[in-house]
């Protein structure tokens, strides 16, 4: 539970606050972007205090999904923990309920009519999984990396769902253990993009979305990136395989950590090639 005496002190006035336990995940920034911001030490922030009732939903369902409980709130987040997961666009929701095993990382769900695809391990709270057993339960769990496997057993005992790694990443014991590209099913591809870890893999889905891990993400201003200081395998492999992503076609990063980005196809390849250059 946040604690009222470890307050950030540049919280907005009011109810609403975030503690100085922050590990700086996203979660709560991508749910409720319009209430929290990030200070200049990259913890969360009550930017300003929601000003209406749908604000103070996506508010709440960023209490229930901080990874660390480090926001606090006096009204009850009880109806919002029954709202996740919500939709981002079409078939693509994210999950919240993040873990703090994966440092937080944020995780998605796929509506798929060949069975849900949930994309990285989120927490198994018991509202979450009430909420995906009503929307068909989840036939795949594709985790992109070793780091962001969290309750990946709870998912597995509960839905049975087929847990899906790259080998090289693979200390799970994992149902489905890829080498290289493949398509795990209609319009869903595993693309490795080894660098983050040796068997980091994205997931390309319908041309548009791509779940990228800890391989790429966005900052608060849009900026596509990548981070050399938590690469853990190879610096230069990461920067190959981020020049191998221009050969897909995607309008969607939807990263672990950072912030996801939306753009026009043209507009996003352009992105990917600035940052490719600015890597060197
Ligand atoms: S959700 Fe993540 S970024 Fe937001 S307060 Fe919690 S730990 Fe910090």
């Amino acid at each position: 539970m946040a604690q009222l005496n470890l307050r950030l002190p540049e919280n907005a006035p009011g109810e609403l606050f975030v503690d100085e336990t922050c590990i700086d995940c996203d979660t709560c920034r991508e749910l409720a972007p319009e209430t929290f911001g990030s200070t200049s030490s990259g913890q969360a922030y009550v930017l300003r205090q929601p000003p209406d009732e749908s604000s103070w939903r996506r508010a709440l369902q960023a209490v229930v999904s901080c990874p660390t409980a480090s926001i606090g709130a006096e009204r009850s987040a009880k109806e919002a923990a029954r709202d996740l997961p919500v939709q981002l666009e079409g078939p693509v929701y994210r999950c919240g309920y993040s873990a703090e095993s994966s440092y937080g990382a944020q995780s998605y769900f796929l509506r798929r009519d060949d069975g849900n695809i949930l994309v990285d391990s989120p927490r198994a709270a018991a509202p979450l999984l009430k909420r995906l057993a009503e929307m068909g339960g989840v036939r795949r769990l594709f985790l992109t990396h070793q780091d962001d496997v969290a309750d990946h057993a709870e998912f597995r005992a509960r839905f049975g769902c087929e847990r899906i790694i790259h080998r090289d990443d693979d200390h799970i014991g994992a149902e489905v253990r890829l080498e290289g590209e493949r398509e795990i099913a209609a319009g869903v591809r595993a693309i490795p993009v080894p660098g983050h870890t040796r068997g980091s893999c994205a997931l390309l889905v319908d041309e548009r979305y791509l779940f990228t891990g800890d391989h790429l993400w966005a900052d608060d201003r849009g900026q596509l990136g990548m981070g050399r200081g938590v690469c853990w395998y190879s610096w230069s492999e990461q920067k190959k395989s981020l020049a191998r992503l221009l050969e897909y076609r995607f309008d969607w990063v939807l990263p672990g950590h950072g912030r996801s980005l939306h753009l026009a196809q043209p507009r996003m390849r352009e992105e990917v090639e600035k940052l490719h250059r600015r890597l060197g």
